[in-house]
């Protein structure tokens, strides 16, 4: 019997790609993850572009990885938002944290810093009186385990962490699914949410193939641009990745496949990575 269609929720998540070149399998399987995740819930879905890297980016990158998504009929449900446009953002963002004593500025030269694992500190007297020489911005935690870490780079761009978080909240993100690979940047996240003022989304990390140890198959496969694959083959090899139960074989459109998948979405079935902590993996959130 078809499950009820849910009810619209407040459930908002969100694709965050960054534009360093094609969409690889390894990001098809956060895109399919969050979408199918925001969907079974009767939420919303948003594509944010993190191009805040320039030297980092693959011109034409964010044009392909959006066409990519599309083939996979996969549609920001708002305006998709670029982080290259949200300067001001930060900009307010980082005053906000300097006035209240929740960040720094550093001016430690990458030679300086070059034995510590993390940051020692030196510059944390400094607070919000802005040095003459150039420097970087770090948040200052009391996490011993992080350190301070660097919310604006010294050439001026704006760091991952800070630009993350500021757009989180203004899109009003209740749930973030991504790689495993960020999950170190998560408990850095958690404090920014706190500093901000603003309640934090709930995190889930899916596995990499790249924790299978020595499955050197794998873990070209996650790295492999699925830019002309066969959009049907890639919803059925992410979805088999997730350990989701295969869609019936004789549905052959996107849409098709889409409904399947949502109608049969089953979280708990992911394969947890042993590094991996989420919410759906031990029944607890992280924040
Ligand atoms: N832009 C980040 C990346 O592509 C993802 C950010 C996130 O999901 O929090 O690795
Ligand atoms: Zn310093």
């Amino acid at each position: 019997m078809p499950r009820p269609a849910p009810s619209p929720s407040n459930y908002v998540g969100r694709f965050a790609p960054s534009p360093t070149g094609a969409l690889h399998f390894g990001s098809a399987v956060a895109a399919v993850a969050s979408w199918l995740a925001a969907r079974s819930a009767g939420g919303r879905w948003l594509v944010r572009v993190e191009d805040l890297d320039p030297p980092r980016e693959v011109p034409g990158s964010a044009v392909n990885i959006l066409a990519t998504l599309a083939q996979l009929g996969l549609h920001s449900d708002e305006p998709l938002m670029y982080q290259s446009g949200r300067s001001e953002a930060y900009a307010d963002a980082l005053s906000h944290l300097l006035s209240s004593g929740c960040a720094f500025h550093c001016t430690c030269t990458r030679r300086e810093l070059a034995e510590y694992p993390i940051y020692p500190g030196n510059c944390r007297s400094k607070g919000s009186t802005i040095p003459t020489d150039q420097h970087s911005t770090r948040f200052l935690t009391n996490d011993p385990s992080i350190g301070d870490f660097v919310l604006r780079r010294a050439d001026g761009y704006w760091a991952y962490q800070l630009a993350v978080v500021v757009d989180d909240i203004a899109q009003g993100i209740t749930h973030v699914v991504r790689g495993a690979d960020l999950l170190d940047s998560t408990p850095r996240h958690l404090q920014l949410f706190k500093a901000l003022g603003s309640p934090a989304p709930i995190y889930s990390h899916l596995p990499l193939a790249r924790t299978r140890a020595g499955d050197k198959l794998s873990k070209q496969m996650f790295s492999q641009s699925i830019e002309s694959a066969d959009p049907l083959s890639v919803w059925r090899d992410v979805l088999a990745f997730l350990h989701q139960p295969p869609p019936p074989h004789a549905i052959d459109t996107i849409e098709g496949l889409q409904n399947s998948a949502v109608a049969a979405w089953s979280p708990e079935s992911i394969p947890a990575a042993s590094n991996v902590r989420s919410h759906w993996l031990d029944g607890t959130s992280e924040n």
